[in-house]
């Protein structure tokens, strides 16, 4: 059996080597490492695959988070809400700008923000909300851009584990995951869905006037060279980077239906356990079936009934089987975010998951060998 990984990520670049090494080629040929025609190819290409009018790349998913709030003029004192369930990027940058976080729980099926909780979290400050579609999954988008007409407010997408995601809307019709609210943030991170091999961002947005905002604000503010009309940062996807996604771009489609189909062996191993609850999607599409794309599975996450995980993870580890806690700690608990405006009965599911959840191996590469190992492993702890 080859070893098991957490992310494959020489399995996977062995099958598009050439694909690779060509683009970068393509790149020291021209000389053009900053703002160069890879990078308005990759973006281009990035556009007509998501469906989005915009894509403005930048050096990484966190700064796509700042600029995006930058961008929207967001204002130090003004609430942005976002999930207590996720990286910290996300609270991190509303912080930064001096904003204020307002963290809210997760619905403890999907590991998403909880439509209720941004209810009840709204005061007249509240400017935006920012949904992070946490593990592959949208969060329920139509019910977060109902609330946000209401109260005016901001709806920013933070799309840097669902890229290629769909979204259903009860009518219907389908929409990618980072197109549906005002402007979403992504992340190229090498082990995110669309990964390259070093750091990289983009954000995305249908609103002409903020995508010009935006690109001013990635170059320094300026919208003529040498004329800075606002207090921008310098934030670039390096045209090399760009290089590597233009040539993974054509095979997002076809990793994330790795991922699904990896998800599926696994959820179909653990149906019998009554101590592991698979993950699966909303009532919109009930899981993993053969036509549905609204899951990515960026993370592959399981919740544990009254199983030590603690204990779970050091005996995969001890089997050579790498795990992952995404995430140990609720951000409403992490020193640099603690409020004493937070209850902590508020945050009963984020609370409990911080305890329950284990993410397995996910990756394009995993086989079938792979994937009975590991799920007889968990299984031969659980059961004793
Ligand atoms: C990875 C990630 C980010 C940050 O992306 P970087 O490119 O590492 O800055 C932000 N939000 C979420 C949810 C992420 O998973």
């Amino acid at each position: 059996m080859k070893k098991i990984q957490m992310v494959d990520l020489k399995g996977q670049l062995d099958k598009i080597k050439k694909e690779v090494d060509t683009s970068i080629q393509d790149v020291l040929e021209t000389t053009a490492f900053i703002n160069g025609p890879k990078v308005h190819q990759f973006q281009h290409n990035l556009e007509q695959y998501l469906g989005v009018k915009h894509v403005i790349p930048c050096a990484n998913g966190t700064d796509a988070l700042q600029i995006a709030m930058m961008g929207l003029g967001l204002k130090p004192g003004d609430e942005v809400v976002t999930a207590d369930f996720t990286f910290a990027a996300t609270v991190e940058v509303i912080a930064l700008l001096n904003l204020t976080p307002v963290l809210v729980d997760v619905n403890p099926d999907d590991f998403n923000i909880n439509i209720e909780a941004i209810k009840k979290a709204i005061t007249p400050k509240t400017k935006a909300i920012v949904p992070v579609h946490l593990f592959g999954q949208c969060a329920d988008m139509e019910a977060i851009l109902e609330i946000a007409n209401e109260h005016n407010l901001f709806v920013i997408e933070d799309n840097a584990q669902a890229i290629g995601a769909n979204y259903t809307f009860k009518d219907g019709r389908k929409a990618k995951a980072g197109t549906i609210g005002h402007v979403a943030s992504t992340s190229f991170f090498p082990s995110k869905n669309l990964g390259c091999y070093g750091d990289g961002g983009a954000i995305f947005t249908n609103d002409d006037a903020l995508a010009h905002t935006i690109r001013g604000i990635v170059n320094h503010g300026m919208y003529v060279r040498y004329h800075h009309d606002v207090v921008g940062v310098n934030s670039r996807l390096d045209s090399i980077q760009a290089g590597v996604l233009d040539a993974k771009l054509p095979h997002l489609d076809s990793y994330n239906r790795a991922r699904q189909l990896a998800a599926r062996k696994y959820n179909q191993a653990f149906k019998d356990c009554d101590k592991i609850i698979t993950p699966s999607g909303k009532a919109i599409c009930q899981g993993i079936c053969d036509t549905c794309d609204c899951h990515v599975f960026h993370q592959y996450t399981l919740r544990l009934k009254g199983v030590d995980r603690d204990a779970l993870v050091v005996y995969l580890n001890e089997n050579n089987i790498p795990c992952g806690v995404y995430y140990p700690i609720p951000l409403h608990k992490q020193k640099a975010y603690a409020d004493d405006r937070y209850n902590e009965a508020d945050f009963k599911v984020t609370n409990q998951l911080v305890q329950d959840v284990i993410s397995l191996p996910m990756h394009t590469e995993l086989d079938d060998e792979q994937i009975d190992y590991i799920t007889s492993k968990v299984k031969s702890f659980i059961n004793g």
